[in-house]
Protein backbone atom coordinates (compact mmCIF):
# COMPACT_ATOMS: atom_id res chain seq x y z
CA UNK A 1 0.00 0.00 0.00
CA UNK A 2 1.08 3.77 -1.08
CA UNK A 3 2.43 5.69 2.32
CA UNK A 4 0.65 9.07 3.22
CA UNK A 5 1.56 11.92 2.00
CA UNK A 6 1.67 12.96 5.47
CA UNK A 7 3.42 10.32 6.72
CA UNK A 8 6.36 11.15 4.67
CA UNK A 9 8.98 14.13 4.79
CA UNK A 10 8.68 16.95 2.71
CA UNK A 11 12.21 16.01 1.10
CA UNK A 12 10.86 12.53 -0.17
CA UNK A 13 7.80 14.30 -2.15
CA UNK A 14 11.05 14.82 -4.14
CA UNK A 15 9.48 18.62 -5.28
CA UNK A 16 11.29 20.31 -8.34
CA UNK A 17 14.50 21.79 -7.21
CA UNK A 18 14.03 25.90 -6.87
CA UNK A 19 10.64 25.50 -6.23
CA UNK A 20 10.31 25.10 -2.74
CA UNK A 21 7.57 27.32 -2.50
CA UNK A 22 5.50 23.63 -4.03
CA UNK A 23 5.95 22.48 -0.13
CA UNK A 24 3.57 25.67 1.30
CA UNK A 25 0.91 25.35 -1.35
CA UNK A 26 0.56 21.45 -1.06
CA UNK A 27 0.73 21.85 3.09
CA UNK A 28 -1.57 24.72 2.73
CA UNK A 29 -4.24 22.68 0.61
CA UNK A 30 -4.12 19.62 2.72
CA UNK A 31 -3.87 20.86 5.88
CA UNK A 32 -5.60 24.42 5.61
CA UNK A 33 -8.30 23.69 2.51
CA UNK A 34 -8.77 19.89 3.61
CA UNK A 35 -9.53 19.03 -0.03
CA UNK A 36 -9.87 15.14 -0.77
CA UNK A 37 -8.55 14.88 -4.36
CA UNK A 38 -4.65 16.23 -6.04
CA UNK A 39 -7.07 17.34 -8.48
CA UNK A 40 -8.08 20.20 -6.43
CA UNK A 41 -4.75 21.71 -6.15
CA UNK A 42 -5.42 24.23 -8.88
CA UNK A 43 -2.25 26.21 -8.29
CA UNK A 44 0.00 22.40 -9.08
CA UNK A 45 1.31 21.69 -12.98
CA UNK A 46 -0.59 18.63 -13.75
CA UNK A 47 2.62 16.58 -13.97
CA UNK A 48 2.83 16.81 -10.17
CA UNK A 49 0.00 16.20 -8.98
CA UNK A 50 -0.46 13.09 -10.95
CA UNK A 51 3.38 12.33 -9.83
CA UNK A 52 2.27 12.90 -6.04
CA UNK A 53 -1.01 10.55 -6.71
CA UNK A 54 1.34 8.01 -8.01
CA UNK A 55 3.52 7.32 -5.20
CA UNK A 56 1.54 8.92 -1.92
CA UNK A 57 -2.27 8.43 -0.66
CA UNK A 58 -4.19 11.53 -0.04
CA UNK A 59 -6.56 10.54 2.31
CA UNK A 60 -6.08 8.98 5.72
CA UNK A 61 -9.98 7.82 6.23
CA UNK A 62 -12.98 7.42 4.39
CA UNK A 63 -16.55 7.74 5.99
CA UNK A 64 -18.06 4.73 6.29
CA UNK A 65 -21.25 5.78 8.17
CA UNK A 66 -21.94 8.91 9.80
CA UNK A 67 -24.46 9.76 12.18
CA UNK A 68 -26.11 12.51 13.50
CA UNK A 69 -28.05 12.81 17.07
CA UNK A 70 -31.20 15.26 17.57
CA UNK A 71 -28.86 17.66 19.20
CA UNK A 72 -26.36 17.46 16.24
CA UNK A 73 -23.65 15.74 17.64
CA UNK A 74 -22.19 13.74 14.72
CA UNK A 75 -20.44 10.49 14.54
CA UNK A 76 -18.19 9.18 12.41
CA UNK A 77 -16.70 5.30 11.54
CA UNK A 78 -13.84 5.72 9.21
CA UNK A 79 -12.29 3.00 7.21
CA UNK A 80 -8.61 3.47 7.30
CA UNK A 81 -6.55 2.11 4.48
CA UNK A 82 -5.96 -1.44 5.33
CA UNK A 83 -9.40 -1.85 5.99
CA UNK A 84 -9.44 -1.29 10.11
CA UNK A 85 -12.07 1.24 11.53
CA UNK A 86 -11.78 3.60 13.88
CA UNK A 87 -14.39 6.32 15.38
CA UNK A 88 -14.37 10.18 15.91
CA UNK A 89 -17.10 12.38 17.21
CA UNK A 90 -17.76 16.24 16.62
CA UNK A 91 -19.41 17.60 19.53
CA UNK A 92 -21.03 21.31 19.12
CA UNK A 93 -21.32 24.04 21.86
CA UNK A 94 -22.90 27.04 21.57
CA UNK A 95 -21.65 30.18 23.48
CA UNK A 96 -22.86 33.32 24.56
CA UNK A 97 -26.02 35.18 25.00
CA UNK A 98 -28.56 35.75 21.86
CA UNK A 99 -27.48 37.99 19.17
CA UNK A 100 -23.74 37.44 20.07
CA UNK A 101 -23.72 33.34 20.07
CA UNK A 102 -21.58 31.09 18.36
CA UNK A 103 -20.78 27.81 18.17
CA UNK A 104 -17.30 26.15 19.32
CA UNK A 105 -16.58 22.56 17.29
CA UNK A 106 -15.03 19.84 19.77
CA UNK A 107 -13.67 16.73 17.88
CA UNK A 108 -12.93 13.69 19.64
CA UNK A 109 -10.44 11.17 17.94
CA UNK A 110 -8.65 8.24 18.03
CA UNK A 111 -5.46 7.44 18.60
CA UNK A 112 -5.25 3.47 17.99
CA UNK A 113 -7.27 0.65 16.14
CA UNK A 114 -8.19 -0.83 19.51
CA UNK A 115 -6.74 -0.27 22.68
CA UNK A 116 -4.49 -2.98 24.70
CA UNK A 117 -5.45 -1.65 28.05
CA UNK A 118 -8.49 -3.70 28.90
CA UNK A 119 -10.31 -1.11 31.34
CA UNK A 120 -13.26 -3.22 31.66
CA UNK A 121 -15.96 -0.77 31.47
CA UNK A 122 -14.98 0.22 28.01
CA UNK A 123 -15.89 -0.74 24.76
CA UNK A 124 -12.60 -0.08 22.84
CA UNK A 125 -10.97 -2.52 24.39
CA UNK A 126 -13.06 -5.44 23.87
CA UNK A 127 -11.73 -6.90 20.83
CA UNK A 128 -8.00 -6.56 22.25
CA UNK A 129 -5.11 -4.09 20.46
CA UNK A 130 -4.50 -4.21 16.49
CA UNK A 131 -2.28 -1.05 15.50
CA UNK A 132 -1.27 2.04 16.14
CA UNK A 133 -2.95 4.91 13.92
CA UNK A 134 0.05 6.79 12.15
CA UNK A 135 0.44 10.77 12.32
CA UNK A 136 -1.34 10.96 9.15
CA UNK A 137 -4.20 8.69 10.27
CA UNK A 138 -4.30 10.92 13.49
CA UNK A 139 -4.73 14.42 11.69
CA UNK A 140 -6.75 12.47 8.58
CA UNK A 141 -9.77 12.28 11.40
CA UNK A 142 -9.73 15.96 11.70
CA UNK A 143 -9.35 16.59 8.35
CA UNK A 144 -12.55 14.49 7.19
CA UNK A 145 -14.34 15.56 9.67
CA UNK A 146 -13.02 19.70 8.86
CA UNK A 147 -14.17 18.97 5.24
CA UNK A 148 -17.63 17.77 6.23
CA UNK A 149 -18.34 19.98 8.99
CA UNK A 150 -17.22 22.99 6.78
CA UNK A 151 -14.55 24.32 9.22
CA UNK A 152 -11.94 23.11 11.35
CA UNK A 153 -12.36 21.98 14.90
CA UNK A 154 -11.86 24.46 17.30
CA UNK A 155 -11.16 22.04 20.26
CA UNK A 156 -9.55 18.51 19.87
CA UNK A 157 -9.69 15.74 22.39
CA UNK A 158 -8.01 12.50 22.26
CA UNK A 159 -10.92 10.07 24.12
CA UNK A 160 -11.76 8.16 21.33
CA UNK A 161 -10.25 4.73 20.55
CA UNK A 162 -6.90 4.02 22.17
CA UNK A 163 -4.78 4.73 24.17
CA UNK A 164 -2.78 7.67 23.25
CA UNK A 165 0.41 7.55 25.35
CA UNK A 166 1.08 4.14 24.14
CA UNK A 167 1.54 5.42 20.36
CA UNK A 168 3.67 9.33 21.72
CA UNK A 169 5.67 9.06 18.65
CA UNK A 170 2.83 9.31 15.92
CA UNK A 171 1.26 11.14 18.84
CA UNK A 172 4.14 14.00 18.92
CA UNK A 173 4.12 14.04 15.22
CA UNK A 174 0.44 14.31 14.69
CA UNK A 175 0.49 17.52 17.26
CA UNK A 176 2.89 19.13 14.70
CA UNK A 177 1.16 18.66 12.11
CA UNK A 178 -2.34 19.71 14.28
CA UNK A 179 -0.81 23.04 15.95
CA UNK A 180 2.30 24.53 13.76
CA UNK A 181 1.71 27.16 12.14
CA UNK A 182 2.45 25.91 8.64
CA UNK A 183 0.14 22.92 9.65
CA UNK A 184 -3.51 23.17 10.55
CA UNK A 185 -2.44 25.75 13.09
CA UNK A 186 -4.60 24.74 16.22
CA UNK A 187 -3.95 26.12 19.24
CA UNK A 188 -2.00 23.97 21.41
CA UNK A 189 -4.33 24.70 24.84
CA UNK A 190 -7.11 23.56 22.72
CA UNK A 191 -5.78 20.10 22.39
CA UNK A 192 -6.30 17.60 25.50
CA UNK A 193 -5.11 14.45 25.47
CA UNK A 194 -6.49 11.42 27.95
CA UNK A 195 -4.73 8.50 29.21
CA UNK A 196 -5.96 5.71 31.37
CA UNK A 197 -2.43 6.49 33.53
CA UNK A 198 1.17 5.78 31.95
CA UNK A 199 3.54 7.30 34.33
CA UNK A 200 6.63 7.21 32.69
CA UNK A 201 5.08 8.60 29.53
CA UNK A 202 3.30 11.40 31.73
CA UNK A 203 6.77 12.15 33.03
CA UNK A 204 8.30 12.48 29.51
CA UNK A 205 5.56 14.82 28.52
CA UNK A 206 6.23 16.77 31.24
CA UNK A 207 9.28 18.65 29.79
CA UNK A 208 7.69 18.57 26.31
CA UNK A 209 7.87 21.87 25.17
CA UNK A 210 4.26 21.79 23.49
CA UNK A 211 1.01 23.38 25.90
CA UNK A 212 -1.21 20.79 25.28
CA UNK A 213 -3.61 20.19 27.97
CA UNK A 214 -3.50 16.76 29.89
CA UNK A 215 -6.67 14.56 30.73
CA UNK A 216 -6.18 11.51 33.61
CA UNK A 217 -8.64 8.91 33.24
CA UNK A 218 -8.72 8.28 36.95
CA UNK A 219 -12.34 6.30 37.63
CA UNK A 220 -11.48 5.23 40.89
CA UNK A 221 -9.61 6.94 43.95
CA UNK A 222 -8.47 3.92 45.72
CA UNK A 223 -6.16 1.30 44.66
CA UNK A 224 -8.13 -1.69 45.46
CA UNK A 225 -11.30 -0.29 43.47
CA UNK A 226 -8.91 0.93 40.17
CA UNK A 227 -7.30 -2.41 40.22
CA UNK A 228 -10.58 -3.90 39.67
CA UNK A 229 -11.66 -1.76 37.01
CA UNK A 230 -8.36 -0.43 35.22
CA UNK A 231 -5.21 -3.54 34.87
CA UNK A 232 -3.29 -0.47 34.29
CA UNK A 233 -3.17 0.10 37.80
CA UNK A 234 -1.45 -3.02 38.86
CA UNK A 235 1.73 -1.41 36.61
CA UNK A 236 1.28 1.93 37.90
CA UNK A 237 -0.20 2.35 40.91
CA UNK A 238 -1.81 5.49 42.52
CA UNK A 239 0.76 6.55 44.52
CA UNK A 240 3.21 6.28 41.39
CA UNK A 241 0.52 7.79 38.86
CA UNK A 242 -0.71 10.52 40.80
CA UNK A 243 3.60 11.35 41.59
CA UNK A 244 3.86 11.47 37.80
CA UNK A 245 0.96 14.16 37.28
CA UNK A 246 2.42 16.18 39.94
CA UNK A 247 5.60 16.62 37.94
CA UNK A 248 3.49 17.30 35.08
CA UNK A 249 1.79 20.07 36.81
CA UNK A 250 5.21 21.55 38.23
CA UNK A 251 6.90 21.34 34.82
CA UNK A 252 3.88 22.72 33.01
CA UNK A 253 2.19 24.87 35.72
CA UNK A 254 -0.76 24.03 34.05
CA UNK A 255 -4.53 22.34 35.50
CA UNK A 256 -4.85 18.84 34.56
CA UNK A 257 -8.18 17.25 34.61
CA UNK A 258 -9.54 13.87 36.02
CA UNK A 259 -12.29 12.25 34.42
CA UNK A 260 -13.91 9.88 36.47
CA UNK A 261 -16.82 7.37 35.47
CA UNK A 262 -19.38 7.15 37.70
CA UNK A 263 -20.44 3.51 37.75
CA UNK A 264 -23.20 2.24 40.15
CA UNK A 265 -22.00 0.61 42.84
CA UNK A 266 -18.58 0.37 42.44
CA UNK A 267 -17.02 3.60 42.45
CA UNK A 268 -20.06 6.19 43.23
CA UNK A 269 -19.10 5.37 47.31
CA UNK A 270 -19.16 8.50 49.88
CA UNK A 271 -15.47 7.24 50.70
CA UNK A 272 -14.12 6.88 47.22
CA UNK A 273 -15.51 11.02 46.62
CA UNK A 274 -13.54 11.94 49.84
CA UNK A 275 -10.19 9.99 48.34
CA UNK A 276 -11.18 11.71 44.71
CA UNK A 277 -11.28 15.16 46.85
CA UNK A 278 -8.23 14.49 48.36
CA UNK A 279 -5.78 13.75 45.00
CA UNK A 280 -7.91 16.82 43.68
CA UNK A 281 -6.82 19.03 46.34
CA UNK A 282 -2.99 17.62 46.15
CA UNK A 283 -2.82 18.64 42.20
CA UNK A 284 -5.34 21.40 42.02
CA UNK A 285 -7.03 19.25 39.26
CA UNK A 286 -10.41 20.07 37.89
CA UNK A 287 -12.86 16.59 38.11
CA UNK A 288 -15.49 16.19 35.49
CA UNK A 289 -17.59 13.39 36.59
CA UNK A 290 -19.16 11.14 33.97
CA UNK A 291 -22.56 9.78 34.10
CA UNK A 292 -21.40 5.81 32.58
CA UNK A 293 -22.69 5.18 28.77
CA UNK A 294 -23.81 1.39 28.84
CA UNK A 295 -22.08 -0.83 26.23
CA UNK A 296 -24.10 -3.57 25.66
CA UNK A 297 -22.76 -6.71 27.01
CA UNK A 298 -20.82 -5.44 30.06
CA UNK A 299 -22.23 -5.68 33.02
CA UNK A 300 -22.05 -1.55 34.87
CA UNK A 301 -24.58 1.23 34.76
CA UNK A 302 -24.64 4.36 35.67
CA UNK A 303 -26.04 5.75 39.14
CA UNK A 304 -29.67 7.12 39.30
CA UNK A 305 -29.52 11.26 39.62
CA UNK A 306 -29.45 11.71 42.99
CA UNK A 307 -26.42 9.72 43.25
CA UNK A 308 -24.45 11.59 40.86
CA UNK A 309 -25.76 14.91 42.06
CA UNK A 310 -24.62 14.03 45.86
CA UNK A 311 -20.91 12.37 44.42
CA UNK A 312 -20.64 15.97 43.16
CA UNK A 313 -21.97 17.84 46.16
CA UNK A 314 -18.93 16.32 48.21
CA UNK A 315 -16.57 17.11 45.89
CA UNK A 316 -17.51 21.06 45.93
CA UNK A 317 -17.43 20.59 49.45
CA UNK A 318 -14.35 19.47 49.87
CA UNK A 319 -13.14 22.35 47.65
CA UNK A 320 -12.83 20.53 44.50
CA UNK A 321 -13.81 22.65 41.29
CA UNK A 322 -16.31 19.60 39.64
CA UNK A 323 -18.80 19.24 36.72
CA UNK A 324 -21.32 16.47 35.34
CA UNK A 325 -20.34 15.99 32.06
CA UNK A 326 -23.55 15.74 30.00
CA UNK A 327 -22.48 13.80 26.50
CA UNK A 328 -24.67 14.68 24.15
CA UNK A 329 -23.96 11.69 21.98
CA UNK A 330 -25.61 9.26 24.42
CA UNK A 331 -28.29 8.15 21.77
CA UNK A 332 -25.36 7.34 19.07
CA UNK A 333 -23.41 5.53 21.03
CA UNK A 334 -21.17 8.23 21.25
CA UNK A 335 -18.59 6.82 24.05
CA UNK A 336 -15.32 5.59 22.85
CA UNK A 337 -15.27 2.04 20.94
CA UNK A 338 -18.88 1.35 20.69
CA UNK A 339 -19.71 2.39 17.23
CA UNK A 340 -16.88 0.56 15.89
CA UNK A 341 -17.81 -2.67 18.26
CA UNK A 342 -21.59 -2.48 16.48
CA UNK A 343 -19.91 -2.64 13.56
CA UNK A 344 -17.36 -4.98 13.75
CA UNK A 345 -20.38 -7.63 15.32
CA UNK A 346 -22.67 -6.92 13.28
CA UNK A 347 -25.56 -6.10 15.04
CA UNK A 348 -28.91 -4.40 13.95
CA UNK A 349 -28.87 -0.72 14.22
CA UNK A 350 -31.55 1.34 15.26
CA UNK A 351 -30.78 4.57 14.53
CA UNK A 352 -28.61 4.63 10.71
N1 LIG B 1 -7.30 5.62 26.49
C1 LIG B 1 -7.49 6.95 26.91
C2 LIG B 1 -8.28 7.80 25.94
C3 LIG B 1 -9.48 7.17 25.33
S1 LIG B 1 -10.81 6.80 26.43
C4 LIG B 1 -8.12 7.00 28.28
O1 LIG B 1 -8.56 5.98 28.77
O2 LIG B 1 -8.14 8.09 28.85
C5 LIG B 1 -11.55 8.38 26.63
C6 LIG B 1 -12.48 8.49 27.84
O3 LIG B 1 -13.74 7.81 27.60
C7 LIG B 1 -11.87 7.87 29.07
O4 LIG B 1 -11.98 8.70 30.18
C8 LIG B 1 -12.67 6.60 29.17
O5 LIG B 1 -12.58 6.04 30.39
C9 LIG B 1 -14.05 7.08 28.76
N2 LIG B 1 -15.03 6.01 28.49
C10 LIG B 1 -14.76 4.77 28.03
N3 LIG B 1 -15.90 4.04 27.95
C11 LIG B 1 -16.89 4.84 28.39
C12 LIG B 1 -18.31 4.67 28.55
N4 LIG B 1 -18.88 3.52 28.23
N5 LIG B 1 -19.04 5.69 29.04
C13 LIG B 1 -18.44 6.88 29.34
N6 LIG B 1 -17.13 7.11 29.20
C14 LIG B 1 -16.36 6.10 28.73
FE1 LIG C 1 -8.23 1.79 26.36
FE2 LIG C 1 -8.94 4.19 27.38
FE3 LIG C 1 -10.80 2.30 26.82
FE4 LIG C 1 -9.11 1.95 28.87
S1 LIG C 1 -10.68 3.57 28.67
S2 LIG C 1 -9.67 0.38 27.33
S3 LIG C 1 -7.25 2.86 28.06
S4 LIG C 1 -9.50 3.36 25.35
Amino acid sequence: MKPLLLDVSATDWNLPPKETYREKQIRDWVLKRFVSSYDEMTDLPAPLRSDLASRFRLRAAEPVKVQGSEDTTRKFLWKLGDGSMVESVLIPATLGTSGNRSTRLTLCVSSQVGCAYGCRFCASGIDGWRRNLTAGEIVGQVIEAARIAGRRPDNLVFMGMGEPLANLPNLLQALDLLISPSGIGMGARHITISTSGLAPQIEELAHHPLQFRLALSLHAASDEIRNKIMPVNKRYPLARLLEACDAFVRAKHQQIFFEYILLAGINDTPEQARLLAQHARRLHAKVNLIPYNKVEGLPYERPPETAIRIFCQTLLKGGVRATVRREKGHDIDAACGQLRLKELHQEPRSSD
